[in-house]
Protein backbone atom coordinates (compact mmCIF):
# COMPACT_ATOMS: atom_id res chain seq x y z
CA UNK A 1 0.00 0.00 0.00
CA UNK A 2 1.33 3.31 -0.96
CA UNK A 3 2.32 5.76 2.11
CA UNK A 4 -0.08 8.11 2.51
CA UNK A 5 -0.65 11.50 4.61
CA UNK A 6 -2.53 9.43 7.26
CA UNK A 7 0.00 6.29 7.46
CA UNK A 8 2.74 9.26 7.87
CA UNK A 9 0.86 10.69 10.37
CA UNK A 10 -0.08 7.58 12.91
CA UNK A 11 3.64 6.42 12.15
CA UNK A 12 5.13 9.35 13.44
CA UNK A 13 3.10 9.77 16.55
CA UNK A 14 3.93 6.35 17.61
CA UNK A 15 7.54 7.48 18.07
CA UNK A 16 8.27 9.32 21.59
CA UNK A 17 9.75 12.48 21.07
CA UNK A 18 9.31 14.12 24.42
CA UNK A 19 11.83 16.55 24.90
CA UNK A 20 13.73 17.46 28.02
CA UNK A 21 14.60 21.12 29.22
CA UNK A 22 16.76 19.54 31.65
CA UNK A 23 19.13 18.08 29.21
CA UNK A 24 21.77 20.12 27.54
CA UNK A 25 22.51 17.95 24.52
CA UNK A 26 20.66 18.76 21.26
CA UNK A 27 18.27 17.06 20.58
CA UNK A 28 17.57 16.71 24.20
CA UNK A 29 15.76 13.05 23.87
CA UNK A 30 17.23 10.03 22.24
CA UNK A 31 13.71 9.32 20.86
CA UNK A 32 13.67 12.63 18.52
CA UNK A 33 17.06 10.49 17.31
CA UNK A 34 14.62 7.40 16.04
CA UNK A 35 12.57 9.86 14.28
CA UNK A 36 15.25 11.67 12.46
CA UNK A 37 16.55 8.78 11.35
CA UNK A 38 12.88 7.17 10.19
CA UNK A 39 12.69 10.22 8.20
CA UNK A 40 15.97 10.26 6.97
CA UNK A 41 15.30 6.93 5.49
CA UNK A 42 11.87 7.74 3.97
CA UNK A 43 13.81 10.90 2.44
CA UNK A 44 15.88 8.57 0.67
CA UNK A 45 13.18 5.83 -0.90
CA UNK A 46 11.30 9.26 -2.03
CA UNK A 47 14.24 10.15 -3.97
CA UNK A 48 14.56 13.58 -2.35
CA UNK A 49 18.41 15.16 -2.52
CA UNK A 50 20.77 16.29 -0.54
CA UNK A 51 19.78 14.41 2.70
CA UNK A 52 22.06 14.88 5.52
CA UNK A 53 21.55 14.61 9.10
CA UNK A 54 23.90 16.84 11.44
CA UNK A 55 25.33 15.91 14.69
CA UNK A 56 22.66 18.30 16.71
CA UNK A 57 19.44 16.83 14.55
CA UNK A 58 19.06 18.83 11.68
CA UNK A 59 17.42 17.23 8.90
CA UNK A 60 17.81 18.84 5.59
CA UNK A 61 16.83 17.50 2.32
CA UNK A 62 15.83 19.30 -0.97
CA UNK A 63 13.62 18.94 -4.09
CA UNK A 64 15.68 20.68 -7.12
CA UNK A 65 14.22 23.80 -8.91
CA UNK A 66 12.11 21.88 -11.88
CA UNK A 67 11.33 25.62 -13.10
CA UNK A 68 14.20 27.49 -15.41
CA UNK A 69 13.79 30.51 -14.10
CA UNK A 70 16.14 32.14 -11.36
CA UNK A 71 14.61 32.04 -8.24
CA UNK A 72 14.99 32.09 -4.27
CA UNK A 73 14.80 28.89 -2.18
CA UNK A 74 11.98 28.06 -0.49
CA UNK A 75 12.32 25.78 3.00
CA UNK A 76 9.50 24.25 4.79
CA UNK A 77 10.08 23.44 8.65
CA UNK A 78 8.53 20.94 11.27
CA UNK A 79 9.95 20.20 14.22
CA UNK A 80 10.18 16.69 15.95
CA UNK A 81 9.93 16.79 19.50
CA UNK A 82 6.97 17.25 21.59
CA UNK A 83 5.95 19.21 24.55
CA UNK A 84 5.68 18.43 28.49
CA UNK A 85 3.30 15.89 28.55
CA UNK A 86 3.16 12.25 28.23
CA UNK A 87 4.69 11.02 25.02
CA UNK A 88 5.69 7.48 25.36
CA UNK A 89 3.19 4.68 23.76
CA UNK A 90 1.32 6.59 22.13
CA UNK A 91 -2.08 5.08 20.62
CA UNK A 92 -3.48 7.25 17.44
CA UNK A 93 -7.32 6.74 17.46
CA UNK A 94 -9.19 7.46 14.22
CA UNK A 95 -12.51 8.46 13.76
CA UNK A 96 -13.64 8.04 10.43
CA UNK A 97 -16.45 10.61 9.09
CA UNK A 98 -16.75 11.81 12.65
CA UNK A 99 -20.46 12.15 13.53
CA UNK A 100 -20.13 14.88 16.17
CA UNK A 101 -21.03 12.90 19.00
CA UNK A 102 -18.79 13.51 21.67
CA UNK A 103 -15.49 11.09 22.12
CA UNK A 104 -14.78 9.41 24.45
CA UNK A 105 -10.94 8.63 25.16
CA UNK A 106 -10.92 5.08 26.36
CA UNK A 107 -8.01 5.09 28.81
CA UNK A 108 -9.55 7.70 31.01
CA UNK A 109 -12.77 8.38 30.36
CA UNK A 110 -12.86 11.50 32.22
CA UNK A 111 -11.24 13.19 28.95
CA UNK A 112 -13.95 13.54 26.57
CA UNK A 113 -13.62 15.81 23.03
CA UNK A 114 -17.42 17.36 23.46
CA UNK A 115 -18.05 19.58 20.33
CA UNK A 116 -19.79 22.19 23.05
CA UNK A 117 -16.79 22.73 25.56
CA UNK A 118 -14.84 23.07 22.39
CA UNK A 119 -16.23 24.57 19.54
CA UNK A 120 -13.58 23.93 16.83
CA UNK A 121 -14.27 20.55 16.49
CA UNK A 122 -17.65 21.46 15.12
CA UNK A 123 -15.74 22.40 12.00
CA UNK A 124 -14.74 18.51 12.01
CA UNK A 125 -17.84 16.70 11.46
CA UNK A 126 -17.83 14.05 8.70
CA UNK A 127 -14.20 14.48 8.44
CA UNK A 128 -11.89 11.86 9.79
CA UNK A 129 -10.50 12.63 12.94
CA UNK A 130 -7.34 11.47 14.40
CA UNK A 131 -7.53 11.68 18.65
CA UNK A 132 -5.08 10.03 21.53
CA UNK A 133 -6.39 7.24 23.51
CA UNK A 134 -6.20 8.88 27.12
CA UNK A 135 -3.40 8.98 28.63
CA UNK A 136 -0.81 10.75 26.25
CA UNK A 137 -0.83 13.53 24.20
CA UNK A 138 -1.13 12.92 20.17
CA UNK A 139 1.63 14.35 19.05
CA UNK A 140 0.12 16.32 16.39
CA UNK A 141 2.17 19.17 17.27
CA UNK A 142 4.12 19.29 15.32
CA UNK A 143 3.87 15.90 13.98
CA UNK A 144 1.04 16.84 11.41
CA UNK A 145 3.31 19.85 10.27
CA UNK A 146 6.41 16.43 9.50
CA UNK A 147 3.73 14.57 8.13
CA UNK A 148 2.15 17.00 5.66
CA UNK A 149 5.79 18.18 4.67
CA UNK A 150 6.96 14.55 3.92
CA UNK A 151 3.91 14.38 2.03
CA UNK A 152 4.75 17.66 -0.14
CA UNK A 153 8.01 16.36 -0.69
CA UNK A 154 6.56 13.01 -2.07
CA UNK A 155 3.83 15.03 -4.34
CA UNK A 156 6.35 16.85 -6.01
CA UNK A 157 8.80 14.46 -6.76
CA UNK A 158 6.34 12.39 -8.36
CA UNK A 159 5.00 15.59 -10.15
CA UNK A 160 7.99 16.86 -11.98
CA UNK A 161 5.64 19.52 -14.10
CA UNK A 162 5.00 21.45 -11.02
CA UNK A 163 6.78 24.51 -11.88
CA UNK A 164 8.74 25.53 -8.96
CA UNK A 165 12.45 26.99 -7.94
CA UNK A 166 14.86 24.91 -5.82
CA UNK A 167 12.83 23.50 -1.90
CA UNK A 168 14.53 22.59 1.10
CA UNK A 169 12.73 20.72 3.94
CA UNK A 170 14.26 20.84 7.44
CA UNK A 171 13.19 18.32 10.52
CA UNK A 172 14.87 20.29 13.58
CA UNK A 173 14.35 18.98 17.37
CA UNK A 174 13.86 20.58 20.24
CA UNK A 175 11.08 23.73 20.13
CA UNK A 176 9.20 23.04 22.62
CA UNK A 177 11.94 23.85 25.07
CA UNK A 178 12.59 26.98 23.11
CA UNK A 179 15.72 25.38 20.89
CA UNK A 180 14.29 24.61 17.80
CA UNK A 181 16.77 26.21 15.50
CA UNK A 182 19.73 27.69 17.96
CA UNK A 183 22.13 25.04 16.43
CA UNK A 184 20.90 25.24 12.74
CA UNK A 185 23.47 26.53 9.86
CA UNK A 186 21.17 28.51 8.07
CA UNK A 187 24.12 28.97 5.30
CA UNK A 188 23.93 25.00 5.08
CA UNK A 189 19.99 25.34 4.52
CA UNK A 190 21.02 27.72 2.21
CA UNK A 191 17.05 29.36 1.95
CA UNK A 192 16.32 32.86 1.18
CA UNK A 193 12.45 32.37 3.07
CA UNK A 194 10.82 29.42 5.04
CA UNK A 195 7.63 28.47 6.48
CA UNK A 196 6.85 26.79 9.57
CA UNK A 197 4.09 24.11 9.34
CA UNK A 198 3.03 24.25 13.07
CA UNK A 199 0.04 26.62 13.43
CA UNK A 200 -3.77 25.44 14.46
CA UNK A 201 -6.83 26.33 11.93
CA UNK A 202 -6.87 26.10 8.36
CA UNK A 203 -6.13 29.42 6.70
CA UNK A 204 -4.13 30.51 9.66
CA UNK A 205 -0.54 32.39 8.94
CA UNK A 206 1.33 33.90 12.12
CA UNK A 207 3.75 36.47 11.16
CA UNK A 208 4.01 38.41 14.49
CA UNK A 209 4.89 37.14 18.03
CA UNK A 210 5.65 38.55 20.85
CA UNK A 211 9.04 40.01 21.46
CA UNK A 212 10.75 38.39 25.25
CA UNK A 213 13.01 39.52 27.55
CA UNK A 214 13.98 37.64 30.57
CA UNK A 215 14.61 39.53 34.03
CA UNK A 216 16.63 38.74 37.06
CA UNK A 217 16.15 40.47 40.54
CA UNK A 218 18.86 39.60 43.41
CA UNK A 219 17.89 41.28 46.76
CA UNK A 220 20.54 40.67 49.17
CA UNK A 221 19.13 41.56 52.92
CA UNK A 222 20.67 41.34 56.49
CA UNK A 223 20.83 38.07 58.11
CA UNK A 224 20.86 38.53 61.84
CA UNK A 225 20.10 36.00 64.18
CA UNK A 226 16.77 36.15 64.93
CA UNK A 227 16.66 36.80 68.25
CA UNK A 228 18.94 39.64 68.37
CA UNK A 229 16.99 40.93 64.64
CA UNK A 230 16.13 44.23 65.68
CA UNK A 231 19.45 45.66 67.35
CA UNK A 232 21.04 43.95 64.54
CA UNK A 233 19.12 45.36 62.14
CA UNK A 234 17.58 42.21 60.11
CA UNK A 235 16.61 43.12 56.72
CA UNK A 236 14.16 39.93 55.75
CA UNK A 237 14.73 39.44 51.77
CA UNK A 238 11.60 37.40 51.49
CA UNK A 239 9.74 40.47 52.90
CA UNK A 240 11.20 42.92 50.09
CA UNK A 241 10.57 40.07 47.10
CA UNK A 242 6.84 39.65 48.53
CA UNK A 243 6.59 43.80 48.48
CA UNK A 244 7.81 44.13 44.69
CA UNK A 245 5.08 40.87 43.78
CA UNK A 246 2.55 42.48 45.69
CA UNK A 247 2.70 45.58 43.78
CA UNK A 248 3.06 43.53 40.33
CA UNK A 249 -0.24 42.15 41.29
CA UNK A 250 -2.06 45.48 42.49
CA UNK A 251 -1.08 46.45 38.95
CA UNK A 252 -2.43 43.47 37.27
CA UNK A 253 0.98 42.99 35.42
CA UNK A 254 0.71 39.56 34.51
CA UNK A 255 -0.51 37.23 32.07
CA UNK A 256 -3.66 36.06 33.67
CA UNK A 257 -5.15 39.54 33.01
CA UNK A 258 -4.07 39.82 29.59
CA UNK A 259 -5.14 38.73 26.22
CA UNK A 260 -4.87 39.33 22.76
CA UNK A 261 -2.32 42.03 21.71
CA UNK A 262 -1.68 43.17 25.41
CA UNK A 263 2.14 41.90 26.88
CA UNK A 264 2.48 41.43 30.50
CA UNK A 265 4.95 40.52 33.21
CA UNK A 266 5.33 37.60 34.26
CA UNK A 267 7.06 35.71 37.56
CA UNK A 268 8.59 32.58 36.84
CA UNK A 269 10.21 31.59 39.72
CA UNK A 270 11.14 32.74 43.15
CA UNK A 271 13.83 31.64 45.30
CA UNK A 272 15.36 32.31 48.96
CA UNK A 273 15.53 32.91 52.37
CA UNK A 274 16.15 35.80 54.96
CA UNK A 275 19.93 36.67 53.06
CA UNK A 276 18.86 36.49 49.69
CA UNK A 277 16.20 35.83 47.23
CA UNK A 278 16.19 35.73 43.45
CA UNK A 279 12.94 36.43 41.36
CA UNK A 280 12.95 35.60 37.94
CA UNK A 281 10.50 37.02 35.29
CA UNK A 282 9.51 37.00 31.47
CA UNK A 283 8.61 40.04 29.79
CA UNK A 284 6.82 39.74 26.67
CA UNK A 285 5.11 42.21 24.36
CA UNK A 286 4.08 42.55 20.79
CA UNK A 287 6.19 45.81 20.42
CA UNK A 288 9.69 46.92 21.31
CA UNK A 289 8.30 50.10 22.91
CA UNK A 290 5.64 48.21 25.03
CA UNK A 291 8.43 45.87 25.85
CA UNK A 292 11.06 48.20 26.74
CA UNK A 293 8.06 50.08 29.12
CA UNK A 294 7.86 46.15 30.82
CA UNK A 295 11.49 46.67 31.46
CA UNK A 296 11.56 50.36 32.77
CA UNK A 297 8.71 49.46 34.73
CA UNK A 298 10.51 47.11 36.76
CA UNK A 299 13.39 48.87 36.98
CA UNK A 300 11.43 51.52 38.38
CA UNK A 301 10.18 49.40 41.37
CA UNK A 302 13.37 48.05 42.18
CA UNK A 303 14.70 51.55 42.51
CA UNK A 304 12.11 52.75 44.84
CA UNK A 305 12.76 49.11 46.47
CA UNK A 306 16.04 50.40 46.85
CA UNK A 307 15.49 53.78 48.58
CA UNK A 308 12.89 52.55 50.47
CA UNK A 309 15.59 49.65 52.02
CA UNK A 310 18.84 51.31 52.08
CA UNK A 311 20.67 48.70 53.72
CA UNK A 312 19.37 46.29 51.11
CA UNK A 313 21.45 45.58 48.01
CA UNK A 314 18.70 45.22 45.43
CA UNK A 315 19.88 44.26 41.50
CA UNK A 316 18.37 43.69 38.17
CA UNK A 317 19.42 42.14 34.78
CA UNK A 318 17.01 42.18 31.63
CA UNK A 319 18.29 40.11 28.83
CA UNK A 320 16.56 39.60 25.57
CA UNK A 321 15.20 36.11 24.78
CA UNK A 322 13.63 36.45 21.35
CA UNK A 323 11.78 39.38 19.04
CA UNK A 324 8.52 39.74 17.49
CA UNK A 325 9.09 38.31 13.53
CA UNK A 326 7.15 40.95 12.33
CA UNK A 327 9.58 43.71 13.19
CA UNK A 328 11.66 42.33 10.22
CA UNK A 329 8.77 40.86 7.88
CA UNK A 330 6.96 44.76 8.00
CA UNK A 331 10.25 45.66 5.96
CA UNK A 332 9.44 42.87 3.08
CA UNK A 333 5.50 41.52 3.54
CA UNK A 334 6.30 39.10 0.43
CA UNK A 335 6.75 35.95 2.08
CA UNK A 336 3.13 36.79 4.10
CA UNK A 337 1.22 38.39 1.47
CA UNK A 338 1.77 35.12 -0.54
CA UNK A 339 1.31 33.04 2.33
CA UNK A 340 -2.33 34.71 2.40
CA UNK A 341 -3.13 34.55 -1.34
CA UNK A 342 -2.23 30.35 -1.07
CA UNK A 343 -4.20 30.51 1.27
CA UNK A 344 -7.17 32.09 -0.86
CA UNK A 345 -6.23 29.82 -3.80
CA UNK A 346 -6.79 26.75 -1.42
CA UNK A 347 -10.65 28.24 -0.78
CA UNK A 348 -9.23 28.74 2.71
CA UNK A 349 -10.38 32.18 4.89
CA UNK A 350 -7.21 33.37 6.10
CA UNK A 351 -6.68 33.91 9.83
CA UNK A 352 -4.33 36.03 11.05
CA UNK A 353 -3.53 35.42 14.74
CA UNK A 354 -0.41 37.52 16.38
CA UNK A 355 1.10 34.56 17.98
CA UNK A 356 0.99 34.93 22.19
CA UNK A 357 4.93 33.47 22.33
CA UNK A 358 7.82 32.70 20.51
CA UNK A 359 8.37 30.33 17.43
CA UNK A 360 11.16 28.75 15.71
CA UNK A 361 10.69 31.46 13.04
CA UNK A 362 10.91 34.12 15.35
CA UNK A 363 14.69 33.11 16.15
CA UNK A 364 14.91 32.49 12.27
CA UNK A 365 13.64 35.74 11.18
CA UNK A 366 15.85 37.54 13.96
CA UNK A 367 18.39 35.60 12.13
CA UNK A 368 18.04 36.97 8.64
CA UNK A 369 15.94 34.04 7.09
CA UNK A 370 11.95 35.67 7.13
CA UNK A 371 9.86 32.58 8.38
CA UNK A 372 5.95 33.12 9.21
CA UNK A 373 4.18 30.28 10.47
CA UNK A 374 0.98 28.28 8.70
CA UNK A 375 -1.52 26.06 9.73
CA UNK A 376 -1.44 22.14 9.58
CA UNK A 377 -4.64 21.80 11.32
CA UNK A 378 -4.11 20.38 15.15
CA UNK A 379 -5.64 21.42 17.77
CA UNK A 380 -5.47 21.31 21.38
CA UNK A 381 -2.31 21.20 22.06
CA UNK A 382 0.21 19.43 24.32
CA UNK A 383 -2.65 17.68 26.29
CA UNK A 384 -4.83 14.49 26.04
CA UNK A 385 -7.74 16.12 23.96
CA UNK A 386 -4.90 16.90 21.58
CA UNK A 387 -7.05 16.59 18.00
CA UNK A 388 -6.37 16.33 14.00
CA UNK A 389 -8.82 15.92 11.01
CA UNK A 390 -7.08 14.20 8.04
CA UNK A 391 -8.53 16.74 5.57
CA UNK A 392 -7.08 19.71 7.25
CA UNK A 393 -3.42 17.99 7.05
CA UNK A 394 -4.71 17.85 3.40
CA UNK A 395 -5.73 21.49 3.34
CA UNK A 396 -1.85 22.30 4.49
CA UNK A 397 -0.78 20.45 1.77
CA UNK A 398 -2.55 22.14 -0.88
CA UNK A 399 -1.84 25.17 0.70
CA UNK A 400 1.79 24.51 0.74
CA UNK A 401 1.77 23.99 -3.29
CA UNK A 402 -0.18 26.81 -3.61
CA UNK A 403 2.46 29.24 -2.23
CA UNK A 404 5.58 27.08 -3.93
CA UNK A 405 3.34 28.25 -7.62
CA UNK A 406 3.23 31.49 -6.20
CA UNK A 407 6.90 31.46 -5.56
CA UNK A 408 7.88 30.35 -9.10
CA UNK A 409 5.39 33.05 -10.75
CA UNK A 410 6.33 36.19 -8.48
CA UNK A 411 9.78 35.21 -6.32
CA UNK A 412 12.18 35.65 -9.02
CA UNK A 413 13.20 39.51 -7.80
CA UNK A 414 12.88 38.29 -3.94
CA UNK A 415 16.58 38.98 -2.48
CA UNK A 416 18.84 36.23 -1.70
CA UNK A 417 20.45 36.10 1.74
CA UNK A 418 21.66 32.63 2.38
CA UNK A 419 20.80 30.74 -1.29
CA UNK A 420 23.93 32.04 -2.97
CA UNK A 421 26.60 32.36 -0.56
ZN1 LIG B 1 4.72 23.15 17.69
Amino acid sequence: MPDTLLSRFLRYVQIDTQSDARSDTTPSSPGQWDLLRLLETELRALGAADIHLDAFGYLTASVPATSDKDLPTVAFLAHVDTADFPGANVKPLLHPAWDGQPIRLPDDPAQVLDPALYPDLRTAVGKDVVTASGRTLLGADDKAGVAVVMTLVDYLLAHPEVKHGPLRVCFNPDEEIGRGVEKLDLRALGADVAYTLDGEYPGEVNWETFSGDSAVVTIEGVSTHPGWAKPQGMVNALHLAAKLLAVLEAERAGPEYSAGRQGFIHATNLEGNTARAVLRFILRDFDLDGLAAKGARLTQLCTGLQAAEPRARIQLEIKPTYRNMGEWLKQDMRPVDLALEAMRATGLETKIIPVRGGTDGSRLTERGLPTPNLFDGGHNWHGPLEWVAVQDMELAVQACLALIRLWEERGGDYPRSFSRQ
